[in-house]
């Protein structure tokens, strides 16, 4: 079977975006002048084609009764051979798809869910759920070990739409794989909006979000799509377990707990109910500028313990800023933005500008006016910038790693307390496993993605290249920068993830840090819903015990 049994756009499948994504010429000149900045090529090498791999024979044969869902075809094994990490794209343009799954399952309904769970179960082959496959943890790849018959990727696909919607209380019902844009013209016509929006959203579902604990665009207040979740349905190997629909509860752990979080190791969300609200008529925007960095921590500090919830409150060091086109590389910019469907935001903003400004923030005052007066300032002026920037990044990063240079990210949470040592002492060690790994003297770059009153997640940019120009040398030292990174957001204090997942790149740093004794009572709910731990083997923890590896890497 050579044609995709999938029934969206076909996919890049080596890097970000739809197979006939193209940067505009400016963009394009971006790109370059962050190469030359780097000394490395401009990019001219012949992308990856499906045909260059050499994928192994099937090792299982689905049953027959599911067998019009299951593709072998080349082109869905490789789209679902790997997620969209920058190792992910990596070994693509090193034409290595080392793990394929032996078969793409696209399940027309729930029951079919239910039918492969069964199946796998009981021939022991391992089943990944796959929402629009964004990982960037080593999370939907099938690197499962010898332990199986085979293994399936589980495509959510076909499950995407708004199955019913509640005005009165505004919640919807949503199935699983419905990608951000798909969920969004659905909700439309109703008048509502999730507003959920992370930087994967085109390319990203509402099963993946929920189960990764993924986090929007929302600043503070609804950081995680957690604070959108009302009740959710996972389908078990062991049955389906499914929430009640409340607002709040009392009542015990809350089962959706479990479920966020769980990266399809317990079971596959197929529905959930999620919490709406109008779409915003008030708007509110300001781009702060600052002579120093730590300085306009202590001022996003202030905003964050003072009660006023910006929806935007984007901290971007120098580097970010020259990077995203808001300001000249040597200024720090906070992109400060309120939102409201309700009320005018004249009061909020003009506090949150006041507490900036005892912190020595610059603003153009006339440019906050506009903002507020109606007009499209959120999206032409530096607020806009940032956020065209925000959407487009990701497709700039496919010709850098064509040109073996590493451009990745990291990203994470500490307490105000622990901060400007946190700060310090990661792009301390980050220099030096670059150095080690690279010959190269490298600073990373930081933002804030969200703010909470007690903590930033910081968010880290490596942009560094092999001493010898080649993917390969890159992808060796992507390896030991990650496993650096990894060690040091926990050493000094910090979370191994604020939004990315653990997925298998991450495990190194979760273990470190979550308490042993609540990673037993987890593989315990693990056997119990996965008796024949057939979900996502070697993602979260590892049932088996084995090795802790990362991404192209496993023991
Ligand atoms: C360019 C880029 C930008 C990103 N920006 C953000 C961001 O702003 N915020 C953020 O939080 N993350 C971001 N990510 C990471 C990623 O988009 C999130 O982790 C996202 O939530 C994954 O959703 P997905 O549907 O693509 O899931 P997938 O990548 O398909 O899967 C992720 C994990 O969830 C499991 N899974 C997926 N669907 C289901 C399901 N229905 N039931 C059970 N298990 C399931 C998979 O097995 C896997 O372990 C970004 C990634 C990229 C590449």
């Amino acid at each position: 079977m050579t044609e995709s049994l999938s029934r969206r756009a076909p996919r890049r499948f080596w890097g970000w975006g739809n197979a006939d994504a193209a940067l505009s010429p400016r963009e394009q000149a971006t790109v370059n002048s962050m190469l030359a900045a780097l000394d490395a090529p401009l990019d001219d090498r012949p992308v990856p084609q499906v045909g260059e791999f050499k994928l192994p024979a099937p090792r299982v044969a689905p049953p027959v009764a599911l067998a019009p869902m299951f593709s072998a075809a080349p082109l869905d094994r490789l789209n679902h051979s790997a997620g969209k990490s920058w190792a992910d794209c990596a070994r693509m343009w090193l034409r290595q798809a080392p793990t394929p799954p032996d078969w793409v399952a696209y399940p027309d309904d729930e029951q079919a869910v239910a039918d492969i769970l069964d199946w796998a179960s009981a021939a022991k082959v391992a089943v990944i759920p796959y929402g629009g496959g964004s990982s960037v943890c080593g999370g939907v790849e099938a690197a499962v070990g010898s332990g199986y018959a085979g293994a399936v990727s589980l495509d959510l696909e076909r499950l995407n739409r708004v199955l019913e919607v509640d005005p009165v209380s505004r919640a919807a019902r949503i199935q699983g794989g419905a990608l951000g844009p798909e969920l969004e013209a659905q909700l439309k016509p109703h008048g509502l909006t999730l507003r959920h929006f992370p930087q994967s959203f085109e390319f990203s579902t509402l099963g993946g979000w929920i189960v990764t604990r993924s986090g929007g665009h929302y600043a503070t207040q609804h950081t995680h799509i957690d604070d959108f979740v009302e009740a959710t349905r996972l389908v078990t190997p062991r049955g389906v377990l499914q929430s009640r629909r409340l607002p709040g509860s009392g009542a015990g752990p809350a089962p959706d707990r479990l479920v966020l979080g769980s990266e399809g190791t317990l079971g596959v969300l197929t529905e959930a109910w999620v919490r709406l609200q109008a779409p915003p008529r008030f708007r509110a925007s300001a781009a702060v500028q600052f002579a120093d960095f730590l300085q306009a921590t202590e001022a996003v500090r202030a905003i964050a313990q003072s009660g006023l919830a910006p929806s935007n409150c984007r901290l971007l060091d120098p580097r970010e800023a020259l990077f995203a086109g808001v300001a000249d590389g040597r200024r720090t910019v906070l992109v400060l933005g309120f939102e409201s469907a309700d009320h005018p935001l004249q009061a909020w903003m003009q506090r949150a500008l006041e507490l900036v400004a005892d912190h020595g923030g610059q603003f153009d005052a006339q440019a906050v006016e506009r903002s507020m007066a109606g007009g499209d300032e959120h999206r032409s002026g530096a607020a806009g910038a940032w956020r065209d920037a925000f959407l487009r990044m990701p497709y700039w990063r496919d010709p850098a790693v064509g040109a073996g240079v590493i451009l990745d990210t990291f990203e994470t949470a500490v307490t105000w307390d622990r901060f400007a040592a946190f700060y310090q002492g990661v792009k301390a060690d980050l220099a030096r496993a670059i150095h080690a790994a690279t010959g190269q003297q490298s600073e990373l770059s930081c933002r804030f993605t969200h703010v909470y009153a007690d903590g930033p997640a910081p968010y880290f940019t490596i942009a560094t290249r092999a001493a010898d120009g080649s993917v390969a040398s890159a992808l060796a030292a992507w390896r030991d920068i990650k496993q650096a990174a990894n060690a040091a957001v926990v050493a000094h204090g910090g979370t191994i993830t604020h939004h990315h997942a653990v997925g298998r790149d991450h495990r190194s740093g979760y273990e470190r840090e979550v308490d042993p004794l609540f990673r037993q009572m987890l593989a315990a709910a693990k056997q119990v819903a996965d008796p024949h731990a057939v979900l996502n083997p070697g993602v979260l923890f590892d049932p088996a015990g084995r090795a802790v590896g990362i991404t192209g890497a496993l023991g």
